[in-house]
């Protein structure tokens, strides 16, 4: 288990500097950045000394610039709330944001504006989320996430499971959370107690690069394992992190070793101050390109983007298949070209 005592929680410039991560020098611009956007590394995180993994949470003085069509709001959840706290844009499915903190504040998160050390979902907007729930039965699954909603207490989630289990008309309920990578020790005997339930829970892993898959992380990752809880992951396509096609290779075959399947790559999203973090949605394809073919089909995550302004999220190729005359032109992935003709 991760010893707090050997790697403290980083919570602020100060902690930062102390611990040798950023450059008294440019104490100031990052004055300006952490005035902007919250500062925090988990004490797991603390303890990975990778560029792969300091990249994602050291703040950086390039957050200061904020381009043009960058949004406070790039996925649109503020566009579709019918109740606090809940955000339903597709009919099926629900998004729950069930607090706005987290363990690590990454750079580049699209939720940056947001996140904080405030906005638990209170008792009784979590009431209102469950009334509004009972009468549209057309959702079928509530997806929570946040901030990183396995921050709330074992007893809390279990109390809101409870009640979500008792309506009676979702398939499952989903976690999006980095909390099984970034604070492993939170996975306790009673949180996965908690999960373990009837209603089936499933688990989005947020996690980027390989080097974040600790000892830990993947001790943390067996028990939600055995306790029935199936694993997916998604990973944002960051320069400067991940965006090599190596890097992700050896990130999904990581996870798949631990029992979780890749689920979404997603392009970054527009939001402010994360330029430096951006690639083009071209080089995104040519490393969905290299891997086709070259990963075992259970790795393959497929990549999307969210379309900016809360339109919704899309796959964005490579496509293998254009139209020709009659017929269709289909591309192998060695990039051979081979036509096909439907009867
Ligand atoms: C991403 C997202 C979901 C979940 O989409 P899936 O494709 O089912 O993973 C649901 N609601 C909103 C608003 C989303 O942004
Ligand atoms: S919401 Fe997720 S991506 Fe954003 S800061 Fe929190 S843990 Fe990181």
């Amino acid at each position: 288990m991760v010893n707090p005592a050997a790697h403290p929680a980083l919570t602020g410039l100060d902690a930062l500097e102390h611990a040798g991560l950023t450059d008294p020098a440019r104490r100031a611009a990052l004055d300006q950045v952490a005035a902007e956007f919250r500062v925090r590394i988990s004490p797991a995180m603390a303890g990975v000394a990778s560029t792969g993994v300091r990249a994602q949470f050291v703040p950086d003085v390039r957050e200061l610039q904020v381009l043009s069509e960058e949004l406070a709001d790039p996925i649109g959840d503020d566009a579709h709330r019918p109740v606090p706290g809940l955000t339903h844009r597709y009919p099926d499915r629900a998004i729950l944001h069930a607090t706005q903190t987290c363990e690590v504040y990454c750079r580049f998160c699209f939720r940056r504006e947001t996140v904080g050390e405030t906005g638990t979902l209170a008792e009784a907007e979590f009431l209102q989320v469950l009334a509004y729930l009972r009468a549209t039965p057309a959702v079928r699954e509530v997806i929570f996430t946040g901030g990183d909603p396995l921050v709330l207490s074992a007893r809390r989630l279990g109390s809101m499971l409870d009640r979500l289990e008792a309506l009676g008309t979702l398939d499952l309920v989903r976690f999006h959370t980095r909390v099984p990578v970034v604070a492993p020790e939170k996975v306790s005997a009673a949180l996965v107690a908690a999960l373990d339930r009837a209603l089936p829970v499933w688990v989005v892993l947020h996690v980027n690069h390989a080097d974040e898959l600790t000892g830990d992380a993947a001790a943390a990752l067996r028990r939600l394992n055995r306790a029935g809880v199936p694993l997916l992951s998604q990973t944002v396509l960051l320069r400067g992190v991940n965006a090599e096609v190596g890097v992700l290779e050896h990130l999904f075959r990581t996870l798949i070793r631990h029992r979780v399947k890749p689920y979404y790559l997603h392009h970054p999203d527009l939001a402010k101050g994360t330029g430096h973090f951006r690639v083009t949605l071209a080089e995104g394809q040519e490393i969905m390109a290299a891997l086709r073919g070259r990963l075992t089909g259970i790795a393959q995550p497929l990549y999307v983007l969210d379309i900016p302004g809360g339109h919704g999220k899309v796959p964005v190729g490579p496509g293998y298949l254009r139209c020709a005359g009659e017929g269709w032109v289909v591309t192998d992935p060695q990039g051979r070209e081979h036509s096909y003709r439907d009867l």
